[in-house]
């Protein structure tokens, strides 16, 4: 048992694993730099073949009941827990995270999937409802129909889980899909493919081709015989996507960055403040699209909880996975280590105060290790303070009464997540009705269980994930009029 019983360097297209002649990419540990395996680049043709292959399946797939297709997906999850180990030690020996979080995206992806099989088992019941109007000599009905074949864009920060959020409603739905996972992590999600086949899904219901952006996922947002991109990533590459579904005017589903504000108003309790804030912008390793890392508090409690958070960010202990009283890994990638090194950086040539971290971090050999870091003070103009940097960075301001403090949360193109830490009920729902994001956390850390709403206003997205929201996504509303 062990991480490279995951790597499967093939990519896997009409039920068949296939290597072709494309370019060897390079998957990396991020503690050690070295390769740990590499993923075969799908050309044109390849994800040609794959979306030929996922309309040859839609028909078929999408004439089963939810029940047939809830029963598939039940054994995929199964599947899934037979790896359950493997999988793990491999998104540690990708992605750098500690057991416990590599844990907890795996676990993360079987629940999402269960989940959606039972929304699969009542869309049949739901498929058929009859409109409630009143025109003499006229009834209608409303059908619901799985949107065609889709594909799916993924990053590298919550491989498979994220791939999970998509895939669920989409089969439940009675779609079938392409799957482009992100070429820094692509063996968790090319096991999707593995689960599949073990489920024993018919070929092509689900088919994953690997490769880098420009020409496996361009192939792919370009091409005609899709009906939806659904696609996590940076807001740049995003509007890549929107601009490449213009063209055939195909759905798309767009979840993007975020730059989420955390408030912490002067009633708050300040242990639990220092927790959330800390705990928000540090899991994962900050690489995190709802990470707390604009830290907004009242001015009568700045100073008392800037020293709480310097106490939990100076506690962190940085180490490889499982090496021994580690809670943070590096970052996942050597470019995210040099995005996140280079907002270092901006902080000095900015003058930034700098209360902790704020640097590489010392004493390992290797790895993409950066400290994690409290700038205060810093100004509404600041990069830091406008920019996604996507690492344990966490910046905060003072404000002097509540307009102030949404007004100041509400300042940025984004809008994925905010938290509020108070005590006052009413304050907690006045100021969550007015905040501009798509889920608001008061007084807790930030969850996102498979039944609510996930996505973002502005810039972070357009359309939701999970809930009866993601399912809605895939699905098609038809109304039949008739005489009657
Ligand atoms: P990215 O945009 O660099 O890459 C995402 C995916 O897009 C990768 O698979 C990449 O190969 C592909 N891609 C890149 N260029 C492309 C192009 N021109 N055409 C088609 N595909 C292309 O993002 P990333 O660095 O992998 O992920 C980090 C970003 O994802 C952050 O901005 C983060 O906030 C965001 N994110 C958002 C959510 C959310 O739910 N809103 C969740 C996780 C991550």
């Amino acid at each position: 048992m062990a991480a490279k019983d995951v790597i499967i360097e093939k990519n896997y297209i009409d039920g068949q694993w296939v290597g072709g002649d494309g370019e060897r990419l390079a998957a990396i540990n991020p503690v050690s730099e070295q390769a740990i395996g590499h993923c075969i680049e799908a050309s044109a043709e390849d994800v040609d073949a794959a979306v030929r292959a996922a309309n040859n399946a839609f028909a078929p797939w999408s004439a089963l009941s939810g029940k047939q297709r809830a029963d598939y997906m039940r054994k995929m999850t199964a599947a899934i827990r037979g790896h359950l180990d493997d999988l793990v030690e491999m998104q540690m020996a990708n992605c750098g995270k500690p057991r416990g979080e590599a844990k907890a995206d795996i676990i993360g992806s079987i629940e999402c999937i269960d989940y959606f099989a039972d929304r699969a088992e009542e869309l049949d019941a739901r498929r058929q409802t009859p409109v409630d109007y009143d025109i003499p000599g006229y009834r209608s009905n409303t059908r619901l129909e799985p949107m065609g074949p889709v594909g799916f864009i993924l990053p590298w920060n919550f491989p498979m889980k994220i791939c999970a959020w998509k895939l669920g409603p989409a089969l439940a739905a009675g779609c079938t899909v392409v799957i482009k996972p992100s070429e820094v992590t692509p063996f968790t999600d090319t096991f999707w493919g593995k689960a599949a086949e073990e489920a024993g899904l018919p070929p092509g219901v689900i088919n994953v081709v690997n490769g880098r952006g420009a020409i496996t996922g361009a192939a792919l947002s370009e091409h005609p015989g899709l009906r939806k991109i659904s696609f996590t990533g940076s807001t740049r590459t995003g509007k890549f996507i929107m601009k490449a579904a213009a063209e055939d005017v195909k759905n798309i589903g767009l979840e993007l960055g975020g730059k989420s504000p955390i408030l912490v108003f002067q009633d708050a309790d300040l242990d639990l403040a220092a927790r959330l804030a800390t705990e928000g912008v540090f899991y994962n390793a900050g690489q995190c699209c709802n990470a707390t890392c604009r830290l907004l508090v009242h001015e009568s409690v700045e100073e008392p909880l800037a020293q709480k958070i310097i106490a939990l960010s100076e506690a962190v202990v940085l180490g490889a996975p499982d090496s021994p009283g580690m809670t943070m890994g590096p970052l996942a990638s050597k470019a995210q280590y040099d995005k996140v090194t280079g907002y270092q950086d901006i902080a000095r040539e900015e003058g930034l105060t700098c209360r902790t971290g704020g640097d590489r971090a010392p004493g390992f050999d290797s790895g993409y290790f950066v400290q994690p870091s409290l700038y205060t003070n810093v100004p509404n103009a600041s990069r830091l303070w406008n920019e996604e940097i996507f690492g344990p960075v966490l910046c905060l301001r003072t404000f002097t009464n509540e307009e102030e403090a949404i007004t100041e949360a509400n300042d940025t193109e984004y809008g994925l997540a905010a938290s509020i830490v108070t005590e006052d009920d009413a304050r907690a729902e006045r100021v969550a009705a007015r905040l501009e994001a798509g889920h608001i956390y008061t007084n807790v850390s930030v969850a996102i269980p498979p039944e609510t709403s996930w996505g973002g206003f502005k810039q972070s997205g357009i359309g939701r994930e999970l809930g009866p929201w993601g399912l809605a996504g895939f699905l098609e509303v038809k109304t039949v009029t008739s005489r009657g």
